[in-house]
């Protein structure tokens, strides 16, 4: 997997990597600097080497790979802790890219942890696994981290050793450059898992604002049944789910018969 990738960064202003002993890992997400979610990420992160953390100064939930091209971004230092911190007026793939500039490289990303699961077609919706894209387009290993919500509020402090287990997991010899890792609330274990894509969540939902004009949302139903080995049977079981992710989504299946 590693040699699909450029060894060095094409976006660097600098590159202090060689010069480093700890590891660099950049936070980034897509609910924005004040979720607690970036701060419980950061916390685990910071066990493994130096954080930086770049998260974007809104809201940008399923905005998923877009980046901005038709007005200035800019990064301005925020007080997160101890850790050194900005927020970003842009989306998360532009987190990700002021970030690897910012610091010149880095030898991880993660992004999230996002507060909901993103489990088989969210992918394509995520922001926090976009954000985990950005990076593997620049050559750096990357993991979105989601946690599904059960209506309890979220405990992180409890979440943080499986945080750890999925960063080591991470980190361990021979991995892939992209995963997608979704937390259940009492998490029992560790899976590898494929992409549930039986059935989709979205539907648009109708209603009537107070003046009687009909207006709709982009809504989610519950899916039931998720096939053994999913993403989302893992996280109905209580285990964190761990997907393989790869940029390439050419249908080798399909080009293998019309190339015959
Ligand atoms: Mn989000």
């Amino acid at each position: 997997m590693w040699e699909e990738y450029p060894p060095t960064l094409r976006i660097s202003k600098k590159n202090r990597f060689s010069e480093r002993e700890s590891m660099r890992i950049i936070v980034a997400n897509d609910d924005g600097f004040y979720s607690p979610g970036i701060y419980a990420l950061a916390e685990a992160a910071s066990r493994f080497g130096e954080v930086l953390i770049m998260a974007p100064d809104g809201e940008q939930s399923a905005m998923s790979h877009a980046i901005t091209i038709q007005r200035p971004l800019n990064y301005r230092p925020i007080k997160l802790d101890r850790f050194e911190a900005y927020r970003v007026n842009g989306t998360p793939a532009d987190c990700v890219a002021l970030g690897l500039y910012h610091w010149g490289g880095a030898d991880l990303i993660l992004s999230g942890i996002n507060l909901g699961s993103n489990l088989g077609h969210d992918v394509w919706h995520s922001g926090t696994v976009a954000a985990a894209k950005q990076a593997t387009f620049f050559g750096v290993r990357a993991a979105a981290f989601s946690l599904d919500l059960n209506g309890d509020e979220p405990d992180y402090e409890a979440l943080r050793p499986h945080v750890e287990a999925a960063i080591r997991e991470l980190l361990e010899a021979d991995r892939p450059m992209l995963v997608n890792i979704n937390f259940p609330q009492n998490p029992q274990g560790i899976l590898w898992t494929h992409q549930s894509v039986r059935a989709y969540n979205g539907q648009i939902m109708e209603s009537e604002d107070p003046r009687g004009r009909k207006h709709f949302w982009f809504g989610v139903v519950p899916l039931t049944n998720p096939e053994e080995g999913s993403d989302r049977w893992a996280v109905e079981h209580n285990y964190v789910s761990m997907t393989p992710l790869r940029s390439d989504l050419t249908d080798e299946e399909w080009l293998r018969k019309l190339r015959r």
